[in-house]
């Protein structure tokens, strides 16, 4: 937003409302989406050399969970509070500060739920709803899946190794004549 600055008189408090672009403020991540248009409603006073934008941001997002990539509509208001010298300019241009007010309050880490379970490492389904079944079925297996697996293969391989070792009994018999 461009604020007209010239006809702003001494101590006299001048009410603003603007709509922002999310968009042109280049304010959207891989993760992070505007529903709404962002919204400030606040007042711009003079005060000697000093200006002072006061008033709040609001608007609704979409955020993505962190751990399960649900996408989570969100309401956000955010205090402006803030301040820049006067020197005699005739215009006031808000659109870097009110940037960084935004991105400043974006969550580090952002989760649908606190216990959010995320996503089964296997088919890649919420294991927040019913729809996988990877774990229905190892717990058919006794609950131990993998180590039914390990089980399996060690006596596979015991099996191969007493056959390979009849083989080679067998083979030295039968050619007991030629070794001898
Ligand atoms: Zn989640
Ligand atoms: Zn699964």
């Amino acid at each position: 937003m461009r604020i007209d600055i010239t006809r702003l008189k001494e101590d006299e408090s001048l009410a603003l409302e603007h709509d922002y672009d999310p968009k042109a403020l280049n304010l959207e991540l891989y993760d992070l989406h505007y529903l709404a248009l962002l919204k400030f409603k606040g007042t711009l006073e003079k005060i000697k050399n000093a200006l002072f934008l006061k008033g709040t941001l609001a608007s609704k997002l979409e955020i993505l969970c962190n751990r399960c990539l649900k996408p989570v509509p969100q309401n956000v208001t955010e205090k402006v509070d803030l301040y820049y010298p006067f020197t005699n300019q005739e215009y006031l241009e808000t659109m870097d500060d009110v940037r960084e007010v935004m991105i400043l309050s974006y969550p580090v880490k952002f989760l649908c739920h606190e216990n959010c379970k995320g996503l089964c490492y296997r088919c890649g389904a919420s294991l927040n709803e019913d729809s996988c079944q990877c774990g229905k079925q190892a717990g058919a297996a006794t609950g131990g899946g993998a180590f039914d697996r390990l089980k399996d293969w060690y006596s596979k391989r015991k099996k191969k190794r007493i056959l390979n070792r009849e083989q080679e009994k067998s083979w030295l018999i039968q050619n007991a004549d030629i070794l001898i």
